[in-house]
């Protein structure tokens, strides 16, 4: 490495990235001559002795750095980063369980407490942490302080540390692409290699759950102000536990029958134990937040969007981005055998929810078939070709393995990426875009031979099967994908059109605005460029919609985004609503809190709320 940075070192100095390379560089190199001293035999002993007398008036020296704090200095420069490897390809697409090795008593040595903590130590403790700026850390987790106590042992106080910006580190340090370690200065320069920070948060959170650290801790008093949140997704529920913290009153409502959002319907079982999800939103009730499954506002038979604000003192819409973006132009597209990415997975998690009470069914495949309301779907025995990447289409692949589908084929419309991160186009610290190699494609590449993605591709037609019954034939099962090959620009390359076999195609190319139905029941503006929930990002303004005491968060108002944006969200539109209560002089004093509290005590397990 230091071969490396002494290269870049000599190198012209351009960009600002080149730059803060050579400052790096300067840096490392006085660290190392810093920590040479410091480990420096004591044949030196009497000069320094003698330079720490001159700089401290004659009186004793002190005490020699602890070993620990000289081979910490040196850290980064010593040790090689060993982050966590998931359970072996072959393992785990044999199951549902989560594909991370589970703690100190697994097969996996990179797992263990004593090798996190050396890895730790490897973080430089920069002055400008950029892994927890905003192109780092959305929720600006404090990694360079929780590094430095997981590197000293003090797991304790580490989680301290990240339970003060994280509401769920369960949940980021699970599936998290982790935009710190992009950002993260001892991975500026090509060929090294980011501190393991994603590895070091599962590390603190799972022992902090281990050890019973992790507890319910009610508010001391409440305000008596109610605060309705739509939507248990990352960014509702951060919310909720914010704002019930802040003394509020917080009833979350849900449409589906249980609380989670894409954590829990989206998200599949292998990157998320659903206990995990149940286990904090246990902790959240007991906390006092109050859920109502079941509930869709705004919907035919749900609750009355105008009964609701008319019940709280502000609400909170956290609905999602939840209109898929479609193939409607495609010729076949309208039939059986073509379904959104997030129909297939919604369905899958929930038979597997019912096959499980526990949520999960470690050794069993197929499970996912059990019949689920609708219509049925699974992989099993099927061609499926997965249109478009991203964490929906890998989660696609990973849910077809495990029910055993014939093929998989993963078709990408934009070209492969670059092995390595483009230092002009997408420089440090932006988010690396890179090759990766996903746990989804990697199981494809065990179970088939290869991996399943093909890069600059698309699909010109969903081909049938005559005599379905629909007009024209066109209702037909699905038979293949008629697909072609494009260029940089989208547009097809002549001469490469064919035919692949397809009996299931799973449309997964993201999402483009929140539904509509809700966003008309409140009379919400949208954004013109998006269709968006329309609540500003800066400013007194931050996160209130056009409707007074109604505030947007999450992936409704930024767009489809990442749990820990979601739950940045969260915590913020917390902050907005109660600097709106103070605004407007709704808290009451300290006295009268604490009457309220009393008083509020009694209803516990009922609710808060009137009707
Ligand atoms: C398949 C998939 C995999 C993903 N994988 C990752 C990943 O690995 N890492 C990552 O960081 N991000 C991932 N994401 C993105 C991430 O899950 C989202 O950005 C995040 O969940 C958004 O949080 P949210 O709270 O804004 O909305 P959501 O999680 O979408 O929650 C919105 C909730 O609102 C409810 N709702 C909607 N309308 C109503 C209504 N009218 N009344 C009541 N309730 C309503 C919905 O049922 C839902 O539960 C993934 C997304 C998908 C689709
Ligand atoms: S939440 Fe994500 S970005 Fe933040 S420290 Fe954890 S892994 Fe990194």
């Amino acid at each position: 490495m230091l071969q490396t940075m002494s290269c870049a070192a000599r190198a012209p100095g351009r960009s600002a990235a080149g730059r803060l390379a050579s400052a790096i560089v300067q840096r490392t190199q006085r660290r190392h001559a810093a920590s040479s001293a410091l480990s420096a035999p004591s044949t030196s002993s009497s000069s320094s002795s003698s330079s720490s007398s001159s700089s401290n008036g004659g009186q004793s020296p002190p005490p020699p750095p602890p070993a620990a704090a000289s081979s910490r200095a040196r850290a980064f420069l010593e040790i090689e980063r060993k982050s966590t490897a998931y359970r072996p390809a072959s393992d785990r697409v044999q199951d549902w369980g989560e594909i991370f090795p589970a703690g100190d008593s697994t097969q996996q040595p990179e797992a263990t407490a004593a090798v996190r903590a050396e890895q730790a130590s490897r973080c430089m403790d920069c002055g400008t942490p950029f892994c927890q700026t905003h192109t780092g850390c959305p929720i600006h987790n404090l990694i360079p302080e929780f590094n430095s106590l997981a590197a000293d042992g003090e797991w304790k106080r580490a989680w301290e540390s990240l339970r003060s910006t994280n509401n769920f580190p369960e949940f980021t340090s699970r599936v998290c692409p982790a935009p710190c370690e992009g950002a993260c200065v001892a991975g500026l320069v090509p060929g090294d290699e980011p501190i393991t920070i994603k590895n070091t948060e599962q590390a603190i959170v799972d022992r902090a759950w281990e050890e019973g650290w992790v507890r319910a801790n009610p508010p001391k008093t409440r305000t008596g102000l109610r605060v309705v949140v739509i939507g248990s997704g990352p960014a509702g529920l951060a919310a909720a536990d914010e704002l019930n913290q802040m003394g509020h009153l917080v009833r979350v409502h849900e449409r589906e029958d249980t609380v989670g959002g894409l954590l829990q319907y989206g998200i599949p079982n292998m990157k998320l134990d659903k206990r995990r999800l149940a286990q904090r939103v246990s902790l959240l009730e007991q906390e006092g937040v109050e859920f109502h499954t079941n509930s869709a506002v705004g919907e035919p038979g749900g609750a009355d969007a105008h009964a609701l604000r008319a019940s709280a003192d502000a609400v909170v819409i956290a609905v999602g981005s939840t209109v898929p973006r479609d193939l409607e132009a495609t010729a076949g597209r309208e039939g059986p055998g073509v379904h959104f990415a997030m129909e297939y997975l919604t369905k899958s998690q929930k038979a597997l929810r019912q096959a499980s009470k526990e949520g999960v069914a470690r050794g069993g495949r197929g499970l996912a078939s059990s019949a689920w309301g609708g219509e049925d779907l699974d992989a099993g025995g099927k061609h499926v070709v997965v249109i478009g990447g991203g964490d929906t289409g890998t989660d696609c692949i990973g849910t077809s393995l495990r029910q055993d589908c014939k093929s998989m084929l993963n078709l990408e419309i934009v070209q492969r990426p670059p092995d390595e991160r483009d230092a002009a186009a997408n420089p440090w610290p932006a988010w690396p875009r890179i090759f990766r190699v996903d746990y989804g494609h990697a199981e494809a590449a065990h179970v088939f031979g290869a991996d399943p993605r093909e890069f600059g591709a698309s699909v010109l037609e969903f081909v049938r099967e005559e005599g379905g019954g629909g007009e024209g034939g066109g209702q037909g099962k699905l038979k293949a994908l008629k697909i072609v090959s494009v260029d940089e620009g989208f547009e097809p390359i002549e001469g490469t059109e064919r035919e692949v076999p397809c009996d299931l195609a799973l449309l997964a190319m993201g999402f483009v605005h929140p539904e509509r139905q809700l966003v008309d029941a409140f009379s919400l503006e949208t954004t013109r460029q998006t269709d968006n929930i329309d609540a500003p990002y800066d400013g007194a303004g931050a996160y209130k919609t056009n409707v007074d005491g109604v505030f947007a968060a999450g992936d409704c108002r930024r767009g489809q985004s990442l749990v820990v944006w979601a739950i940045n969200e969260g915590r913020n539109v917390a902050t907005a609503v109660h600097q709106s209560f103070k605004d407007r002089n709704m808290l009451r004093s300290k006295g009268d809190t604490q009457k309220m509290s009393s008083s509020l005590e009694t209803w516990m397990g009922g609710s808060f709320f009137s009707p």
